[in-house]
């Protein structure tokens, strides 16, 4: 079943339960109060004709009691102690007699409602007493016939069945649009999660109210969103991917067409050989750091942290990478405070030193200075790898942290660069629970700082 005819069931039923108890209630409240209203008016005239009889008691009197009571819409019958009649307005019917007959408790002087029933008989009825001295002691009976008010009851009847009706047709727009209105928005967030599902991310989901509908709904477009820039990132990604490995595939495929001429001079078969082999050594490594990443991104690795020290530590990478530097005429420095001692993997963390200190070496040009510092500033650990290089770009620099990135692509390729070290490092750093900037002009260096939180 749809949600707004389910809504819309639910809100008829629920306010047609209100309006049904409160229209019963204001019906029954209403015609009470009119028969009350009735009844004492009948008791009053019944009380002001007592005190008339026991003003004079006598024959015209009573006469002209009854003369004026039929003239009205009420009929009075007067009776003496003995029970016997003597005076009535006008004929005394069954229905009088009956209502006269009913064994009755000590009537008050202020009277008694006889009959309030206003369905079981033709009359309502009122009784009060009188005392007009010497023996002269009774009751005066007041009867008011019931059809004045059946008529009104009638009356009153056909107001509340229009009004019921009329409130009926409008609770019933009210609900159709209100329904409609609260479950629009569902429903188009209902395509939208299908279309989602579907793998169409190209979800647009208007504006709505700042409650918690319009939040799901802001959610859900954050979510399309986010899943629409994943595709166009995983679709980017494989595109360089597949380019990065085009070229040291032609490179191959067109040397080893070479190689095989059998014209050749081993000497230039060899010199072909070691162009396969390099390009060959420059897919491996591709691949590793493509796997890398992947292991790095499904978080299939693990962080086993011991407490190391950092002076110690450094110096090792210092001295495994040292060579490669002196080889090309750049000076090396490591600076690192005393007794430096910190939590981190020391396996994963030479992947993040290396690559820094490779690009170093990799961008700086020789009779340069390459330093590797280490400080403790509030608890915090602050490794610098700093170099006289050629320096990045300010526009590059918010992006050498992303995958495949490279500033210029055909002097990377030449140092044999992909664009992914520094994603590995960014995406080791944060493992580690740390933080990687880089500072950098060109011409003049660059300087990478990782900061890392005693945890
Ligand atoms: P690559 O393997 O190509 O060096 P990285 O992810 O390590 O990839 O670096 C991305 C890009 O950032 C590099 O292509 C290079 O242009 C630039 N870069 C990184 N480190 C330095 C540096 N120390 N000096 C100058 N440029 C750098």
């Amino acid at each position: 079943m749809k949600i707004s005819l389910k809504l819309g069931i639910w809100f008829f039923v629920c306010i047609l339960i209100i309006e049904t108890s409160s229209m019963f209630y204001l019906h029954r409240h209403i015609i009470h109060s009119r028969a009350m209203q009735e009844l004492n008016s009948l008791k009053e005239r019944g009380n002001s004709h007592r005190d008339v009889l026991e003003f004079s008691m006598d024959p015209s009197t009573l006469h002209h009691i009854a003369l004026m009571e039929s003239k009205t819409d009420t009929e009075v019958v007067i009776k003496n102690n003995n029970g016997r009649i003597i005076e009535s307005s006008g004929p005394i019917d069954q229905s009088m007699k009956r209502i006269m007959n009913k064994p009755i408790p000590k009537v008050p002087r202020k009277g008694l409602i006889l009959q309030s029933d206003l369905k079981g008989e033709k009359y309502i009825a009122t009784v009060s007493p009188f005392n007009g001295g010497n023996k002269t002691k009774g009751y005066v009976y007041m009867f008011k016939s019931t059809e004045q008010v059946q008529t009104l009851i009638s009356q009153l009847n056909k107001h509340f069945i229009f009004a019921s009706f009329l409130i009926l047709f409008f609770m019933l727009i009210t609900v159709f649009f209100l329904s409609k209105a609260l479950t629009k928005p569902l429903i188009s967030m209902k395509e939208a999660t299908k279309k989602l599902s579907n793998g169409d991310f190209s979800v647009s989901l208007p504006n709505m109210s700042k409650d918690e509908i319009g939040e799901l709904s802001k959610s859900i477009q954050t979510l399309a969103n986010d899943l629409n820039h994943l595709k166009q990132e995983r679709n980017e990604f494989l595109a360089s991917v597949s380019h990065e490995l085009r070229t040291p595939l032609t490179y191959i495929k067109g040397y080893s067409d070479i190689g095989r001429r059998p014209s050749l001079e081993e000497k230039e078969r060899i010199h072909y050989f070691n162009i396969i082999h390099e390009e060959s050594e420059h897919l491996s490594q591709l691949v590793k750091e493509l796997f890398d990443l992947a292991r790095l991104d499904q978080n299939a690795f693990t962080i086993d942290k011991e407490r190391i020290d950092i002076g110690l530590y450094l110096k090792a990478i210092y001295e495994r990478v040292l060579p490669a530097f002196k080889e090309k005429g750049i000076k090396l420095k490591l600076d690192c405070e005393d007794g430096l001692f910190f939590s981190l993997d020391p396996k994963r963390f030479d992947q993040v030193l290396l690559n820094l200190l490779d690009n170093a070496l990799k961008y700086s040009n020789e009779n340069t200075t390459s330093h590797i510092k280490a400080l403790k500033r509030d608890k915090s650990l602050h490794i610098i790898i700093e170099d006289e290089g050629i320096g990045i770009p300010k526009e590059d620099l918010p992006y050498v942290f992303e995958r495949l990135y490279r500033v210029e692509k055909s002097r990377s390729r030449a140092t044999g660069g992909f664009g992914l070290g520094l994603t590995i490092v960014k995406q080791l750093v944060e493992a580690h629970g740390g933080e990687v900037s880089v500072e950098s002009r060109v011409g003049k260096g660059t300087s990478f700082k990782i900061v890392l939180k005693e945890q």
